[in-house]
């Protein structure tokens, strides 16, 4: 008789959709630059979820799409294709007016240049009060709030001075503060301890972890650093625009790190990437044998491949 046939279950199907649980989601994220001549991919399909109460350092070698990643999250920058949401919100179809509410309220962002975060002339206080000033909250409210942020984050003692009065691991700090003003579900650094030496660079992590356990931020940090990336759950990275590998870690304390595995990534069409040391050492090229065993799957060398 005729070989087995698979029995499909009658009624459509309900297939959760994807990320559905997420805060961040980037679904197949695309974004081309074009200039005169050219044309940069800089994002070449980037999935990525990221869960409420995470905090996940993104490393990648220079011009990798990292900046473009939180650009795009940000809300500043707009993908080319694919699928972008950040706390409900698609980035996509977003209006200018929602744009502006979800920037001032939704993310806040920390970049590497400490002075481009700071105003030269206002204070720590009148800094961090700006973006409520600019959301309409009350007098009362914006003190005491500036007040707690500055305190949480250490630098209570910059209050009243203003960036040239500060190191450049107190500007950031102040910035920090400044992103968080607005009670923003997630926190965006783009190697916020670039210019940093590392004790100082420090500093301003444990002010990243503080936004993260106690104030209760989402945080996506990009970072150069390994010292940085070897502290956190989970560092993703991103390679050629997408994310290619991911190392989970248990932190249990602040110093208290041990690498539990470092995964591949697999996207949603089921593509991984080898990691070349292991394609060099095996001579993988073009066309691998590919076969599933019981527990995992195998990848060899194909034979006799003519080319
Ligand atoms: P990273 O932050 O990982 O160093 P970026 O996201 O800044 O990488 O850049 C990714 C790629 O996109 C690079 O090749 C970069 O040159 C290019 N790129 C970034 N911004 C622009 C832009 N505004 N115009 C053209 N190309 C850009
Ligand atoms: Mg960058």
């Amino acid at each position: 008789m005729a070989g087995p046939v698979l029995a499909l279950p009658a009624g459509p199907r309900h297939e959760p959709e994807f990320g559905h649980d997420a805060l961040v989601v980037c679904d197949s994220l695309v974004r081309i630059y074009q200039t005169d001549s050219v044309e940069v991919q800089a994002l070449q399909g980037l999935d990525l979820l990221i869960h409420e109460g995470e905090m996940v350092a993104i490393v990648g070698a220079s011009g990798s799409g990292k900046s473009t990643l939180l650009q795009v999250l940000a809300g500043v920058d707009t993908p080319t294709a694919g699928r972008a949401r950040v706390a409900g919100h698609d980035l996509v179809d977003m209006s200018r007016a929602e744009r502006v509410l979800f920037r001032r309220h939704v993310v806040g962002f920390v970049r590497q240049q400490a002075a481009r975060n700071l105003v030269p002339y206002l204070t720590a206080s009148q800094v961090v009060d700006l973006p409520m000033t600019i959301a309409g909250t009350a007098r009362k409210e914006r003190r005491v709030r500036a007040e707690a942020l500055l305190e949480s984050l250490g630098v209570a003692h910059c209050a009243s001075r203003r960036p040239q009065q500060m190191s450049g691991g107190e500007q950031q700090r102040v910035a920090i503060a400044v992103a968080l003003a607005n009670r923003p579900q997630v926190l965006l650094a783009d190697e916020p301890t670039g210019e940093l030496d590392s004790e100082t660079a420090e500093e301003v992590f444990a002010a990243l972890r503080t936004a993260n356990q106690q104030l209760g931020a989402t945080v996506v940090v990009v970072t150069h650093d390994a010292a940085v990336s070897g502290q956190v759950a989970r560092t993703v990275a991103i390679r050629d625009g997408r994310t290619s590998s991911e190392v989970l870690r248990s932190v249990d304390t602040a110093d208290a790190v041990g690498v539990v595995e470092e995964y591949a990534v697999m996207d949603r069409a089921g593509r991984v990437q080898v990691p070349r040391e292991f394609r060099e050492a095996l001579e993988l090229t073009r066309r691998v044998r590919i076969a599933l065993a019981e527990d995992h799957v195998e990848i060899r060398p194909g034979q006799g491949e003519v080319e």
